[in-house]
């Protein structure tokens, strides 16, 4: 008798060979591949006579076989060729280098075939098509078939053999879900939802049965999110600041500007975290230019103040060879230390604010007496990095942590699945808001757009998705950063200083790619996405987006972002690599708004979550059945973890299953 947590292995005929390829889709228990689920199904349910057959049909036939034959063509193509015969007739069934079925396959006996009605030799036939001894129960013929992901040497069929032997070997799963939630939303008994899941009778049962494992999967995160929000929060102690009003308000006064309303209330919040007896772990969400690092140079002269160190990380070397001079700009006057660490330079030690990126969590010496945490432009909101900074405990005391983000995260989301974070907005800009004229261009005005370009002369990125053309090879049209910029300095802009920027180049490369551009040695800069991170060059006027359908629009409003910065108004075409009207559509929304967290719930509305981040994961790992659509079913998700959080001892099948499921987060203690 199999049990849900055995290793894939106790099934049989699976060895160490298949066990190392399930693994690469992160199956590892029997458990794990009963929650293997479907991403669509093939109807093969309708059922036709061999007279009633049609070229294109795809159906299943059943009936008796008749002789199988192996046979070598002229020109050395191996098939094998059989018939099926019901009361109307018979067809021909032809595959191509499957020798082994005829061994397989027993003549007389009754089949059921699946796939789709093609012709050879004018005559009707199935070519490759499903066939299994028709006993009633079938999994890949004559029925809805479930189609899973795959991985190289796993297919679904296999997949399907495996799952249904278990699910009939009645290796029960034990319902962990508390019987009120059960009964609130009428689920079905999970084992029955199991098998439903892999081998519905109807797309609408699937579908229905789909929302168990949809609620599911949500519920377990969010439980996750209550976990972490109680660890950091309830707790962990902070290093407990005072709050300095005077100096902070002199400071505040001597900068060369006046904080915007959104600023001061932000500040606020960050103040009062500060002096609270648990860490701070909050969360400044703002557009690119609504002013966030003053707040953290702000919240570090006050951990100075308190005798504390900073450890503030950017995403880049580049990045973070920036604020090094912004902070030393606005410290100016001040006895703070700051100092720059990327991967060459040695730290001493003799600093009060540490610049660098997130290799400084890495850091093999122990930092002392860190009082805060800054993380720039944090893609994955720290749920890792938390781990990490929880190393740097000191007496008992964990820094405070402030996360600050250009990516606009929809408040239902924010709230939602990073619940364990608070929350501030910088919602108006300190200037007038820049201005951007964004345009969907046509491909078949390519010529004129880079006629405009020409004629502008004025610093422009042009940004690919990918690097080399061959990572690309099943992505017709998608311009590779590298390929482009060998195109375009070759070609419309021979006369025109020309640069390339991207992930894989050397840091010092790139910073000197950079820094020509700033000056205008470079007129156009080539890169991939890279760029998005925050490069500030106030000159760049210009942005062409290729392949821009490939973003979410939140993403390419961030990377509009990058042009406009300084007195001249920006420019922002976008080129799609294929002619989708609902792409095209959604991009069009990019040239009436501007703004980003907007833009963010249009995406969520269109196309889930994924795109609302782009291709990163953020903190929130990848979700297999649940949709972030369906608000109404996470904020239900949202609502009962936090009713079960507290007493979840009073649940053991729940906490055993949370510690159980791989993610889990089983955090500082
Ligand atoms: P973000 O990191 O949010 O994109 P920055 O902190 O880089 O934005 O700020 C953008 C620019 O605006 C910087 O040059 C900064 O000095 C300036 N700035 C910040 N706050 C204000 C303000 N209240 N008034 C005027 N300028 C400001
Ligand atoms: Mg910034």
């Amino acid at each position: 008798m199999l049990e849900v947590n055995f290793p894939i292995t106790a099934v049989t005929k699976i060895g160490p060979k298949y066990k190392s390829l399930l693994e690469n889709i992160g199956i590892s228990t029997i458990e794990d591949l009963l929650y293997h689920f479907p991403f669509r199904y093939d109807d093969l349910s309708q059922i036709k006579l061999v007279k009633d057959l049609v070229e294109e049909d795809r159906v299943t036939v059943k009936g008796v076989l008749g002789p199988v034959d192996n046979i070598y063509t002229k020109y050395r193509k191996r098939l094998t060729k059989g018939k099926l015969l019901d009361h109307t007739g018979d067809i021909d069934l032809i595959w191509f280098n499957q020798q082994y079925l005829k061994k397989s396959l027993s003549t007389g006996k009754n089949y059921k075939i699946s796939g789709k009605v093609s012709t050879f030799n004018n005559k009707l036939c199935f070519i490759s098509p499903e066939i299994e001894l028709d006993s009633g129960n079938t999994i890949n013929t004559g029925r809805l078939v479930p189609v899973y992901p795959e991985t190289a040497g796993i297919s679904s069929k296999w997949l399907r053999g495996k799952i249904k032997f278990i699910l009939d070997s009645q290796t029960n799963l034990s319902e962990f879900l508390p019987e009120e939630i059960i009964d609130e939303f009428n689920f079905q008994d999970i084992n029955e939802a199991l098998n439903e899941m892999h081998f519905p009778d109807s797309i609408q049962e699937a579908e229905n049965t789909g929302e168990r494992f949809a609620f599911e999967e949500l519920f377990i995160e969010l439980l996750n999110v209550e976990k972490r929000k109680y660890e950091w929060s309830k707790k962990l102690k902070s290093k407990k600041y005072k709050s300095f009003e005077k100096e902070v308000k002199d400071f505040i006064q001597k900068l060369p500007f006046k904080l915007t309303g959104s600023q001061k209330t932000a500040l606020g919040d960050i103040i009062s975290d500060l002096k609270k007896e648990n860490p701070m772990n909050r969360l400044l969400e703002g557009d690119v230019g609504t002013g966030k690092t003053v707040l953290a140079i702000i919240a570090s002269y006050i951990s100075h103040l308190n005798g504390f160190k900073v450890l503030y990380m950017a995403p880049t070397e580049i990045l973070a060879n920036q604020h090094l001079k912004t902070f030393e700009k606005f410290l100016k006057g001040t006895n703070i230390k700051v100092e720059l660490r990327t991967g060459s330079v040695k730290e001493n030690g003799d600093w009060s604010i540490l610049i660098g990126t997130h290799a400084l969590l890495f850091n093999k010496e122990k930092y002392k007496n860190i009082g805060l945490v800054v993380i720039d432009e944090q893609h994955r909101f720290g749920v890792e990095q938390r781990g990490k900074i929880v190393d740097l405990i000191e007496d008992k005391k964990v820094p405070h942590l402030l996360t600050m983000t250009a990516t606009p995260i929809p408040r239902t989301l924010a709230l939602t699945l990073y619940g364990d974070l608070s929350i501030s907005i910088l919602d108006e800009f300190p200037f007038e808001q820049r201005k951007i004229t964004t345009k969907v261009i046509p491909e078949k005005m390519r010529k004129e757009t880079y006629e405009i370009i020409k004629q502008k002369n004025e610093p422009t990125f042009i940004v690919c998705p990918l690097i080399e053309e061959s990572e690309s090879s099943s992505l017709e049209n998608v311009k590779a950063a590298q390929v482009e910029f060998e195109n375009l300095k070759n070609g419309v802009f021979k006369d025109l200083p020309i640069g390339l920027l991207h992930g894989r180049m050397k840091s010092t490369e790139k910073e000197e790619v950079v820094k020509k551009f700033r000056k205008g040695e470079i007129k156009i800069l080539v890169s991939t996405p890279v760029i998005e991170v925050g490069i500030d060059i106030p000159d760049a006027t210009i942005i062409v987006i290729e392949s821009a359908e490939r973003y979410g629009l939140a993403s390419l409003h961030q990377l509009r972002g990058r042009v406009g910065r300084g007195q001249k108004e920006g420019l922002c075409f976008t080129f799609m690599s294929n002619n989708s009207r609902d792409s095209y559509k959604r991009l069009k929304a990019l040239e009436n708004i501007n703004e980003g967290i907007k833009l963010a719930e249009i995406d969520l509305e269109m196309r889930g979550q994924g795109d609302v981040f782009g291709t990163e994961q953020h903190g929130f790992k990848k979700l297999k059945v649940a949709d972030l659509h369906n608000l109404e079913m996470l904020e239900n998700a949202k609502v009962y973890a936090q009713k079960y959080f507290p007493k979840l001892e009073e649940y053991p099948k729940l906490l055993g299953r949370l510690i159980q499921r791989k993610g889990y987060y089983i955090g500082a203690n």
